[in-house]
């Protein structure tokens, strides 16, 4: 039996049950190759995914976490909560996510009546073949405009069309910080900041969020993820600590040939931290 700390853990991750291209199945036959012990499902707003990739787990004899990754408006910011180790069947946390999904078709309309205004034509019937239908995000349109030819990759589609000031743009009011944590909580789990280097804060906002956050009932940071360099993830841990929350850990892995992201592929937990596996909540 292995020492826990000796175990891969992954828990941020995407299917095609959200902006990911793999199946659930698909993306835990990929996490066992990479070397995966411990591998969370959190697709955006969404659980649909994860019998299935229990179902795979168990066949890979791989441990699957049921997570999500809630889109929450906060203070005008767009933040997302990962609830890990949440029951995946509890009602009122699918209630709310529905919502959220419901919101996410509204925008996606509004989305592509601006994109065709614009001039781009056919953008709603082009996006839909990108997307499951589970929850329609910013993504599918990436793919859908990369595809035709409106930018080259990601990071160009997404400053050129997709972010505030652009023409593909909709602001939108998501889930509240408060109420996101109580779904999550409400249904046995762990409510983790995710990628929280990404949000451009001042220092004062960040430490207003994490006492928030903390006072609200949630318990972990994503120390490291795919989107921190080295020195951001040291930042996260000194946070995390001096806010006595739980480190997790993740690749928000969304599609293979990403550059520097894989499932299971993030540097060692600074020294300090106390993982997110070793909170008195955390069930597999
Ligand atoms: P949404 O939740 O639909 O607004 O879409 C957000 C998703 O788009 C994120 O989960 C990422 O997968 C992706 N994304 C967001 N911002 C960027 C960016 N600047 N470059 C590339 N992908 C991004
Ligand atoms: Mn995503
Ligand atoms: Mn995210
Ligand atoms: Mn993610």
């Amino acid at each position: 039996m292995l020492e826990n700390s000796a175990l891969c853990y992954d828990l941020h991750s995407h299917s095609i049950a959200s902006d990911g291209v793999l199946t659930p199945a698909e993306l835990v036959a990929r996490a066992s190759k990479c070397g995966v012990d411990v591998l969370a499902l959190t697709d955006h707003d969404g659980l649909s995914g994860v019998p299935e990739a229990q179902l795979a787990a168990e066949k890979y004899g791989i441990k699957l976490v049921s997570g999500v990754e809630i889109s929450v408006t906060w203070s005008s910011y767009l933040l997302h909560i990962v609830g890990l180790c949440v029951d995946h069947t509890n009602q009122v946390l699918l209630e709310g996510l529905k919502k959220i999904r419901e919101t996410r078709t509204d925008r996606a309309h509004e989305m592509a009546r601006r994109l065709e205004v614009y001039g781009i034509p056919d953008v709603l019937e082009g996006v839909m073949k990108h997307a499951s239908g589970e929850a329609i995000s910013r993504s599918h349109f990436a793919y859908f405009l990369i595809e035709k030819g409106y930018a080259k990759d990601q990071k160009q589609v997404f400053k050129n069309f997709l972010v505030s000031g652009k023409p593909g743009y909709v602001a939108t009011e998501w889930a509240t910080l408060e109420e996101t944590i109580n779904w999550i909580r409400g249904a046995g789990g762990i409510a983790v900041i995710a990628h929280p280097a990404r949000y451009k804060m001042s220092a004062t906002k960040f430490r207003k969020l994490l006492a928030e956050f903390k006072l609200l009932g949630g318990a972990s940071i994503e120390v490291l993820s795919s989107s921190h360099s080295f020195d951001e993830s040291i930042k996260m841990s000194a946070y995390a600590q001096k806010f006595d929350l739980y480190a997790s850990q993740g690749s928000d892995f969304h599609r293979p040939n990403t550059p520097c992201v894989e499932l299971g592929r993030l540097p060692k937990m600074p020294v300090g931290c106390t993982p997110v596996w070793e909170s008195p909540e955390w069930r597999v």
